[in-house]
């Protein structure tokens, strides 16, 4: 439908009925103004009728023709009038301006017709004898009773018409300029009811567009009150958006900075928000994804029937999925539909967190338990065995005796060994979670100095050589008694695994920020698969040469570990028959 503005439609109604209004006036005046005129022409005519009714009454008795003749042209002269006098059958009797002699019957004139009827005739017409417009007024002279005969006065009204004329094209030019000033004023009029509707209008349509400003008070008390209830709208907006987009920025920052991730989906299964963790763990382009559908951009099934399934039936639903990629990841998916205010199903919410590391560490756990059991069960066993041969009667054989009791405490020593590398394994643990473990700046040297003493024994009974290589001036922020223990275990190992009469060679150096301890052996070396998992607990190469070298496979794991508490790594560079070099990498600070 056509829509005009206000002012559009107040301005021509406006302008309608003052036009109307000055049409209906001119149109009234128009009627009114000639009848006045008139009126007073007949008012005259009849007042000059009575005065010559007098005049003319002797010799209209006497009927002396020539005398009422120049009576009549004498007063008709006098007056500017003409005066007829016409008999009761029509005939004209007596004439100011014409010879009545030659004039025809009056009998059919309208207004001597009339004055005969009525007792008074007037008429306005064009005189048939002069041409001209004249009013006639008629009426009838009688005496006693009798009608002598009609007295009829008439003037030209060609002047009142010329003045009428001239009074009508003055009214017109009025009415012109009035509805000019009347057209501009309904437009001002117009304008300024329309004014402050049309500028509330605007600020409504900004409010729409999200901008809050103020609309100036009108003057009217409606418009005024309008306004300020737009203005409080406005406000109560104002305060509602900047609400909703703190609560929108705090979800939005809580969900991007969250370990977890969220995927929200409308009932279509289409993406409404998702933050960057879930677009990393679904392998998806987080720009991307919204709007698109969970199967478009998600190539899981397993995720893609999770979300399937909450929309159809489910209400909230919990799983453990794997997600393919570079390392397959575990991860747990938690479900629950969103509703809207009507309580209808509206979507789904999905937080994915990952399991990996918690199903890993429970792997590891698992397997700990079972080599830790593992390796206590064997010396167990075999401490025993032995302990009831010898009291099932071994114990009177005293060689024999001798023999399963040296069995016996070798046994209990592997015991021992494995029990305090595992106390060593579980206080560093403990250290690093509550950090009890004190480190102070300390020169290397000293350390590796000691490590070498204490290892000579051992070196000496396979004529090995240890050489040390540090600078006096090495320092780093370490525990003393930890390095220490961790450089003796690489050393141990390369004593251990090492010909006779071959070298071993403890390196320090430092370069950039790291200082590396490297023992250096050319003994049997280690192959590339084992090197992967030789810093597991428990993982040996080569299970009963470890044991016959009163191995626990828990040395290596220590020192990865004491590594680690300095802030720093272990690494190994090997290959079989051609020695092993562990690195210890520690911040130089
Ligand atoms: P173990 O107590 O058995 O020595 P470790 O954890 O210290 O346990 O070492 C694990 C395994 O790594 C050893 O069983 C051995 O097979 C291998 N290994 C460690 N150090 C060396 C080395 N210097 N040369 C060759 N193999 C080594």
């Amino acid at each position: 439908m056509f829509k005009k503005s206000l002012l559009w439609q107040l301005y021509p109604a406006y302008l309608s009925i003052t036009v109307a209004a000055l049409f209906i006036i001119t149109l009234y005046l128009s009627r009114l103004l000639p009848e006045f005129y008139y009126d007073q022409v007949v008012d005259n005519l009849r007042a000059r009728a009575y005065l010559i009714e007098q005049q003319i009454l002797p010799d209209l008795k006497a009927k002396n023709v020539q005398s009422l003749n120049d009576v009549v042209r004498k007063l008709g002269k006098s007056s500017s009038t003409r005066i007829t006098i016409i008999l009761p059958d029509g005939r004209v009797i007596a004439e100011s301006d014409e010879n009545p002699a030659e004039m025809e019957n009056h009998g059919n004139r309208p207004e001597f017709r009339k004055a005969i009827e009525k007792g008074i005739g007037r008429s306005l017409r064009p005189s048939d004898t002069l041409g001209t417009s004249m009013m006639y007024l008629a009426l009838p002279l009688e005496e006693q009773g009798q009608m002598l005969a009609v007295i009829r006065t008439s003037i030209p009204v060609t002047a009142i018409e010329e003045n009428l004329k001239h009074i009508y094209h003055r009214i017109v030019l009025s009415v012109v300029i009035v509805a000019i000033c009347a057209a501009g004023i309904s437009l001002v009029i117009s304008r300024k009811i329309s004014r402050p509707i049309e500028q509330m209008k605007e600020t409504a349509q900004r409010f729409a567009s999200g901008r809050f400003d103020r609309v100036p008070i009108p003057k009217q008390v409606e418009l005024a009150e309008l306004a300020q209830a737009l203005n409080e709208m406005a406000r109560q907006l104002r305060d509602r958006i900047n609400t909703i987009t703190r609560q929108r920025n705090e979800v939005e920052a809580i969900l991007s900075s969250m370990a977890e991730g969220v995927v929200a989906v409308d009932v279509n299964n289409r993406i409404v928000s998702i933050n960057r963790a879930a677009a990393k763990f679904l392998n998806i382009d987080l720009t991307e994804a919204k709007g698109r559908t969970v199967e478009d951009i998600v190539h899981n099934t397993e995720f893609q029937a999770f979300i399937q399934g909450i929309l159809n039936d489910e209400n909230s639903c919990q799983t453990e999925v794997v997600l393919p990629g570079r390392k397959d990841r575990i991860v747990g998916l938690n479900g629950t539909t969103l509703t809207d205010s009507n309580g209808d199903k509206s979507g789904a919410v999905i937080v994915i967190s990952d399991m990996t590391r918690m199903r890993r560490l429970e792997d590891v756990r698992r397997d700990f338990v079972a080599n830790v059991s593992h390796e206590l069960r064997t010396p167990i066993t075999s401490i025993k065995g032995f302990a009831e041969t010898l009291l099932e009667g071994a114990f009177k054989e005293p060689e024999k005796a001798e023999r399963f009791l040296q069995i016996i405490a070798k046994h209990a020593d592997r015991l021992n060994a494995i029990v305090e590398d595992l106390l060593s394994l579980s206080s560093l643990e403990e250290g690093r979670q509550t950090r009890k473990i004190t480190f102070e700046k300390a020169s290397i040297r000293p350390v590796l100095d000691s490590v070498v003493s204490m290892s000579t024994i051992k070196a000496e009974e396979k004529d090995i050589t240890v050489e040390l290589d540090c600078a006096e001036d090495i320092e780093a922020r370490i525990n003393t008694v930890l390095l220490e223990q961790a450089i003796l275990n690489l050393v141990d190992n390369a004593i251990k695994y090492s010909e006779s009469k071959s070298t071993i060679r403890i390196e320090a150096h430092q370069s950039d920020d790291m200082i590396r301890i490297a023992v250096r052996d050319s003994g049997c070396g280690i192959a590339k698969k084992h090197q992967n998992r030789i810093f597991e607990r428990f993982y040996v190469v080569d299970k009963s040469r470890s044991r016959k070298l009163g191995g626990t496979g828990l040395g290596l794991a220590i020192v990865k570990h004491i590594a680690e508490v300095h802030g720093g790594h272990v690494t190994l560079e090997s290959s079989p028959g051609q020695g092993c070099t562990f690195t210890v990498h520690l911040p130089a600070e």
